[in-house]
């Protein structure tokens, strides 16, 4: 069994305490782990707002008590105080993850601005964020990235095409079954696509059938597919904060089944580009998760 952790950073808050504290855990356990960092501001308090607004959400946020889970200074960032920097505030943090050998990808600039307008502010505005994000990348570890996660598991063709004139090495943008490379408007793009193949930790938080960590932690281990490689999202706000316990516990789970846990990159350095399906990307909704997210469509055939 193959799992890859597939860590998104979302908030000034998640890289200063959830991150050192995931990191922390994570070597001593002696486990590989992925971070995708949002380069930009942290506009967070507005999604947050957004979320509140929608009624429907109202009791989510309750039941995953999103006050407590993100902090007051978190919830009014971008709202009435000033949004803060996220990576730019803790470039010796962002630095030290690679020192140990973690891997660090580009999560987006302004991740709240992508997730919520990625479709309003047109190929240019892509640019910007893409433009933004890999400068400060640049800035602070001195190289270019060589990957990039979509905030919230969103792209659109303008994206998909903008990144793949990057030549990263993958991109990890969408849900799926397993990697693919995205078709758009009938062109097979280059840049292999990695997606998340497991449900996260948010998403399945307060189901009845779940009461508590160690239910949670038993229903993903049976998610996790034996012969298939596992990609795994988790949040620096989330699991590296309130839920680290639980998540250490499943780590532990999934060493005793003898998970071998690999990182992103290393996946895609084995990919044969040419055999990879190709595959479209849509939108579709996820039980426990507000609005669509972009998805690894079915395997196209060859012929067609
Ligand atoms: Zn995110």
């Amino acid at each position: 069994m193959e799992v890859a952790l597939k860590i998104d950073v979302d908030t000034h808050q998640g890289l200063e305490l959830g991150v050192p504290r995931l990191a922390s855990m994570l070597a001593s356990e002696g486990v590989a782990a992925s971070f995708y960092i949002a380069m930009g501001p942290d506009n967070s308090g507005r999604a947050i707002l957004r979320v509140f607004r929608n009624r429907g959400f109202l009791s989510k946020m309750f039941r995953t008590s999103a006050v407590s889970m993100y902090g007051a200074r978190t919830i009014l960032s971008g709202t009435i105080l000033p949004s803060r920097p996220i990576a730019l505030s803790f470039p010796g943090i962002i630095r030290d993850l690679k020192a140990h050998g973690f891997e660090i990808g580009v999560h987006g600039y302004d991740h709240v601005r992508w997730q919520d307008q990625l479709d309003k502010i047109g190929e240019s505005g892509i640019r910007n964020e893409l433009g933004d994000a890999f400068e400060a990348y640049r800035a602070i570890l001195g190289e270019a990235p060589r990957s990039f996660a979509a905030p919230g598991w969103r792209t659109n063709d303008a994206a998909l095409v903008a990144l793949d004139a990057m030549a990263l090495d993958y991109r990890s943008d969408t849900r799926g079954i397993a990697p693919y490379r995205c078709i758009v408007q009938g062109r097979v793009l280059a840049t292999p696509e990695i997606p998340t193949t497991l449900p996260t930790l948010d998403e399945v938080m307060g189901r009845r059938e779940l009461p508590d960590d160690g239910a949670v932690r038993d229903f993903f281990l049976t998610l996790c597919k034996p012969d298939a490689l596992n990609v795994h999202t988790i949040h620096a706000e989330t699991e590296g904060m309130g839920q680290l316990e639980g998540f250490t516990a499943l780590v532990r789970g999934l060493k005793q089944r003898g998970a071998k846990f690999v990182q992103l990159r290393e996946v895609a350095a084995r990919l044969n580009r040419a055999e990879l399906p190709v595959c479209e990307v849509i939108r579709t909704t996820l039980p426990g998760r507000a609005g669509w997210i972009s998805s690894q469509a079915p395997v196209r055939i060859a012929s067609e």
